[in-house]
């Protein structure tokens, strides 16, 4: 935990969601992650950050895919390198039951880094693979500023 100012943050990595561990005696921690080598280390609020086996995304404003975790790639059927940089509705769709859930996403998105609040409690559907929801919620992550949309099909 790192306090800056009035906000408490948790790092984690943008790739596999590792919490990297504190080490002492180090003057400046990487910013990519000692467990997998392969994602860059995020900060969110605690109640936004992914735990170690939740699938989320990076979205830029313009609701860009900026990252996405490896559980978040086997969850929509798309490797990070191939969904860099497309439309998150590309990926995710409106719940048939719940369509002012997207709405409200959509909405969001490019207000999060510039202190929206964040939204706890989100249905969605995957293109990839529609005939189940997904739970989600929607918070701000960086650097730089985005919004992090974390995934949750369990059932
Ligand atoms: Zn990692």
């Amino acid at each position: 935990m790192v306090t800056n100012g009035a906000q408490t943050t948790v790092a984690f990595c943008g790739h596999c969601g590792a919490r990297p561990r504190a080490r002492p005696g180090l003057a400046a921690p990487s910013r990519v992650c000692s467990a997998c080598e392969l994602g860059l280390i995020l900060r969110a609020a605690p109640a936004a950050a992914p735990a170690a086996r939740e699938a989320f995304l990076v979205i830029g404003a313009g609701r860009e895919i900026g990252a996405v975790s490896d559980r978040a790639e086997r969850l929509l059927g798309v490797g990070e390198a191939e969904a860099v940089n497309r439309d998150l509705a590309e990926f995710l769709a409106p719940d048939a039951e719940r369509p002012a859930d997207w709405a409200r996403l959509v909405e969001a998105i490019p207000r999060l880094a510039t202190g929206a609040a964040p939204l706890p409690a989100l249905l969605v559907r995957c293109t990839h693979a529609p005939g189940r929801p997904l739970r989600a919620r929607l918070g701000a992550c960086g650097p730089p500023p985005a919004a992090l949309l974390v995934l949750d099909d369990r059932d």
